[in-house]
């Protein structure tokens, strides 16, 4: 049997992996018309330890687009490239229990949280304050800096939310009569739809979780990439709103930190432990994958990894 050679966390996620191939529940976004093309089929599952070992099964090379998996790495950078003062009076960190494209503000007039898509567009506003023209490669070069190699963006993906993202216009305007942004809309937006289209694969978000979870030192290139206050609090952010109005349910069940993106992906960072990606691009109503899900729960239960059951 040659499951026998494997270590026992890879056989773990070739049974995962087997188990949830089958599931056939959800369905690929497409309001964002490229996203549709996705192939539902696609499935795989990245895990990378601390000592920088990556586990792959499946499909953890096929690249697909960030989306909202940029969020936190964006709202860490934030605050590290202006200051944690300056971004925590525009960008409140409350859940907000809406979905992730909800058009409400909290009472102050500003996004509840930099996980919701009207905090991190605040976030791309921020970035474009201080950086200009450069804000999108800079951000390009700190996601790869989390992923330890340098990141592309998908154009056509990119072409599409620009072509169909009027809601999203719509919170930047909104932010900006609130003060939240003082950029010229457009460019902010230009920045926010860009860093949604960077590629990944399943294999480098497993890497910026773990990176996440290692207190901003990359496992596999040894850097610190992020200072440790942004890290522990994009951690915060992703623990109370990262799976948007199922954070409750998720932190409750599973226990870890994690982010989801519209592209499929989910991304979990389990401080001082690990870091998961997984690529499948059915998703449910609340716009997490459904084979995502499953697999953190799954390694969730099986290796006891609640964190808030740690000794
Ligand atoms: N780019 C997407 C949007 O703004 C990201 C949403 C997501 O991944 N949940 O709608």
């Amino acid at each position: 049997n040659w499951t026998r050679a494997q270590p026992p966390l890879l056989r773990f996620l070739h049974a995962c992996y087997a188990n949830f191939l089958p599931e056939d529940g959800g369905a690929v976004a497409d309001y964002i018309p490229e996203l549709g093309k996705a192939d539902p089929a696609h499935f795989g599952i990245g895990l990378a330890t601390l000592d920088g070992h990556v586990y792959e099964v499946g499909d953890t090379r096929i690249p697909f687009t960030i989306q909202s998996m940029s969020k936190p790495f964006v709202f860490a950078l934030a605050l590290d490239t202006l200051g944690a003062e300056r971004v925590e009076r525009v960008i409140g960190v409350e859940p907000s229990g809406d979905p992730f494209n909800s058009i409400r503000l909290n009472a102050e007039n500003h996004p509840f949280n930099p996980m919701v898509n009207a905090g991190a567009i605040a976030c791309s506003g921020l970035i474009h304050a201080d950086k200009g023209d450069g804000a999108f490669e800079y951000i390009r070069q700190a996601l790869g800096r989390f992923a330890g190699r340098e990141l592309d963006v998908d154009e056509a993906v990119y072409a599409s939310e620009s072509a169909t993202g009027d809601r999203n216009r719509a919170i930047g305007y909104l932010l900006r009569t609130n003060g939240v942004i003082t950029e010229n809309v457009p460019d902010v937006l230009d920045v926010y739809f860009r860093q949604c289209a960077i590629l990944v694969t399943a294999r480098d978000i497993a890497v910026m979780a773990a990176t996440l979870a290692n207190r901003g030192i990359n496992p596999l290139t040894e850097q610190q990439v992020m200072t440790p206050y942004a890290i522990s609090r994009a951690l915060s952010v992703m623990t109370s709103s990262g799976m948007y109005d199922f954070a409750g349910e998720w932190i409750y069940r599973v226990g870890v930190p994690a982010k989801s993106g519209v592209g499929g992906g989910i991304l979990a960072a389990l401080p001082a432990r690990l870091g998961l990606g997984s690529y499948s691009p059915k998703l449910d109503k609340h716009g997490n994958s459904v084979r995502g899900i499953k697999v953190c729960q799954a390694l969730s239960a099986h290796y006891d990894l609640h964190m808030l059951n740690r000794s």
